[in-house]
């Protein structure tokens, strides 16, 4: 978790500006890189891809249903 010495204070990875600086006083407090990959890695890719299979794998159990029930 950066902290700033300056503001004495620790910051939410979240909330320190893209560049690893201090949104209050500018001062560099994180890896530029380690920022960027924390702010775009929220949702990662493969929680999508889950999601995405789970949709497909209902999908076919709700036409499997409808089938049983018709027939
Ligand atoms: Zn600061």
């Amino acid at each position: 978790m950066p902290w700033c010495e300056t503001c004495e204070r620790f910051y939410n990875p979240n909330s320190v500006a893209p560049d690893g600086t201090c949104s209050k006083c500018g001062r560099f407090i994180a890896d530029p890189a380690e920022v960027e990959e924390q702010q775009s890695s929220r949702i990662p890719w493969h929680f999508w891809v889950l999601v995405v299979a789970l949709v497909i794998y209902l999908g076919w159990r709700l036409v499997q249903l409808i089938e049983w029930l018709v027939t």
